[in-house]
This record gives structure tokens, sequence and C-alpha cells, in this order.
């Protein structure tokens, strides 16, 4: 099983394929955003249309694979990293690749109906693949923000050099002798008169895999195990504005094992919490707490964003801001993922703190009430009851407390107040 190990910061380029056919069917440049590839392929998709135009038949799957690929940020990042041959191999289970059926729900997405007749693309033979590799990363916000490249320590399973991953001389293997090369061990016992019970158990010997090689011809290198430990390192590459449960995908770089084709291991982002924005979407969120003063006079106040700059809030006196009001700011939130001209808002959420009780002397109010709105003057009738205002603790029937009561009391009374009732 591999493990990773954390490095650290550092900045550092990727591989980049320079493969562009793709885009190029589409029609659109490298840096397209989702918006212009979706325009693109849908006018594309309705040009060459096999209702339409039957003998483009080809072109039509051509397009609709190259929207498949560069709609989905996975695969588009696959494929800008290590061109189109990376998009052939299938992947198993819950694996970055939807292979054939992707297209289908796609084109039914866009058009309400099937298309290419259970054909399909490709015919590729899936080679017998291991396990991918889940790692979770944390990142901070700011990191999701400005883009980051993190190094991973890896320790995998590589298969050995020396033997081939044969695990001895050529000839040495031979099928395991207890087992006679099937895995597991079946006993037979009788537990009755003319009946058995047969069981079947792991092989001990060989470790249920069905060969074993005498300790004089196995490999040196490897022990006979077929496989070495190697140590490597991945540079994950976190793009501004990539989010929380996104994978970042390394193909074939999971445990190696003869005749299977290696897993891959995704990186999946966790983001961690910050102190000051929670994050929405594309949105940044933050709140903040002001006082009354500020509240009918105006403020000012300073902000860190993300990628360090103070932002200077100014609201003007007489702009009434209420408990509970919402702001935006427009264009100071996340960087929208592989869209590097936009970003998301800033959303401020304010909270108005009243003062303390008897914060002025009576007369002081009075003097305040003089530059405040006026009053509301209701008429107030001579039989009118004085009653007094008292904190609310919540009511006898619903507050927490008085339930709690309740509950112990019952525990003391409950057997008693049944033989009442009898
Ligand atoms: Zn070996
Ligand atoms: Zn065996």
């Amino acid at each position: 099983m591999a493990f990773f190990h954390h490095m650290g910061g550092g900045m550092g380029g990727r591989p980049h394929s320079n493969d562009t056919r793709l885009y190029d069917l589409l029609g659109v440049s490298r840096n397209c955003t989702d918006a212009e590839l979706k325009k693109s392929y849908r006018k594309l998709a309705k040009e060459f249309h096999p209702d339409k135009n039957p003998e483009n038949g080809e072109k039509f799957k051509e397009i609709s694979f190259a929207y498949e690929v560069l709609s989905d940020p996975e695969k588009r990042q696959t494929y800008d990293t290590y061109g189109e041959e990376a998009l052939k191999e299938g992947t198993d289970g819950d694996g970055f690749f939807s292979s054939r059926g992707g297209m289908e729900d796609i084109f039914s997405h866009f058009f309400g109906g099937g298309l290419f007749g259970g054909g399909g693309f490709g015919g590729h033979r899936k080679p017998r693949k291991g396990q991918d590799m889940l790692h979770r990363l944390k990142v901070s916000l700011e990191d999701l923000y400005n883009g980051k490249t993190s190094k991973l320590q890896l320790s995998k399973n590589v298969i050995c050099q020396s033997c081939k991953g044969r695990g001895g001389k050529a000839g040495a293997v031979q099928p395991c002798r207890v087992c006679h090369g099937r895995g597991v061990k079946v006993t037979v016992r009788q537990i009755g008169p003319g009946m058995v019970q047969q069981m079947q158990s792991h092989c001990t010997d060989c470790d249920g895999e069905g060969e074993s090689i005498s300790e004089k011809d196995k490999c040196k290198n490897c022990k006979g195990k077929k496989v070495i430990k190697e140590s490597k390192i991945l540079e994950v590459n976190v793009d501004p504005g990539m989010k929380e449960g996104q994978k970042i995908p390394f193909r074939g770089e999971g445990d190696q094992q003869p005749g299977l084709e290696p897993g891959d291991i995704l990186i999946v982002l966790v983001e961690k919490e910050h102190d000051t924005f929670k994050r929405n979407g594309n949105n940044l969120i933050f709140k903040k707490t002001i006082g009354l003063t500020e509240a009918l006079c105006g403020f000012q106040f300073t902000l860190k964003q993300l990628d360090g700059r103070e932002l200077l809030v100014t609201h003007p006196p007489g702009n009434v801001i209420h408990p509970g009001s919402i702001k935006v700011v427009e264009g100071e939130g996340m960087p929208i993922y592989r869209d590097y001209s936009a970003k998301g808002d800033l959303i401020i959420h304010f909270d108005v703190q009243f003062p303390e009780n008897y914060f002025k002397p009576t007369e002081t109010l009075m003097q305040l009430e003089t530059i405040l709105p006026p009053r509301d003057e209701a008429e107030i009738s001579k039989d009118a009851v004085h009653i007094h205002l008292q904190e609310f603790e919540g009511t006898k029937a619903g507050g927490r407390q008085a339930y709690e009561e309740d509950d112990d009391d019952h525990h003391g009374a409950g057997p008693q107040m049944q033989c009442a009732h009898q």
C-alpha cells in the first residue's frame, strides 16, 4: 500500500501536453471558459447533428467526444497535462472517465434522445486495473484563491526490475504444491454418516498466490515478492478556484502489480476552515458586526483579502445599515476555476450591536431623542392596565428548563401515579 508524506510548498510547473486537437475541434482556445465551450459545442452539434447531416456522423461524434472531455474539469486537466492518449485508457469504479455512457448522457442532455445506437466509441478493451488510491490534501482558502503547488512524497510498490516481476529466475516459479496453484486449500470433513463438509481456506503456503519459488531461486532484489517499495514525489497543482472535494488525478501512479495496469492516485482537496471568510461556491461570505453609531452615522473598515490586499470598505453617514443587512462587493469573491478573467462576489452580512442597557443617563437620552426620528405617538385610554415587561426565558410549555424539571418529577413519581389511576 502506498502512503504519502507532506513535503510543503514551493511553486513548480507541471507537464503540459501540446495536444490541442479537442480544442480545435470545438474551435475554442485552450483557456476558454466553460460558457464558451458550451456555446460552441451547441452550435456545432446542431450543425453536424446526424438528423440534418447524416454523412457527417463521424464529425458529430468527434465534437461530442471533445465536449465530453473538456466540459469535465478532471478530464480536461488530464487532457491538458497528458494529451489525448491518456483519455483512451478506461478506468473502473469511480474513476474520472465515464467512458461511453457519458457521451450518450451529454447528448440526451442537449437533444433529448439516444443517438449512437449502442455503437459508442473506440471499442477499447479495458486491461485489468489495480485499485485507485485516494489521498486527502488539506488546503487553505488562500491556497484555493491563489493557487499552490504541493509536494507529496509517495511510497509505492513498483515491479522489481531484477526479475521483471517474476519473483525469481525464469522457470523457477512453480505452482504451489499445497494448493496445486489454486491459491485456496480445500479440506473435506466428515460431519455425519455419509455426510461430508467441504471447506475452502486461503492457502497459507503461497499466501493465496498459487505459486511458489524455492528459496534458492528467489530474486535477491525483491526476495520473491515481485515488487519493491519506491519513493516518489508528486507535484500537486492546486489551481485558483478549485473546490472542496475536487479530485486531481495522477494516472497510473498507484501501486504496481504484475499483470495489472496500475490504478490512479486521486488527490482529493479538503478545504480548511478560514478565520475570516466562508466560501459559498464562487462567493466569499464575510460577517461584520458594527455598532449602532456606525449603522446610523457611517463607517470605514479594512478587510484582508486572501491575496493579501487590504480592502477598505467605506459606508456614508445616513445610509442606515439595518441588523441583518446584506451588501455585496462584486468581483471580490473566489477566482472561478479555469476562467482567469472572472471572480465571484464578496458578500457582507451585517450585524448591528446595540448599546448596553442604560448606556447614558435619562436626560442625555432625551437630548438624543431630539435628533432621532420622531416617535410614533399612540393615544392611550385611561382604562389601560399597567403591565411589566420581563426578560423572556422560554414559556412554561415549551421552555427547555421547564421540560427538564417535569422529566425529573416523572422519574420519582411515575409508578405511584400509575397506581392512583387504577
Ligand atoms: Zn525481483
Ligand atoms: Zn498454495
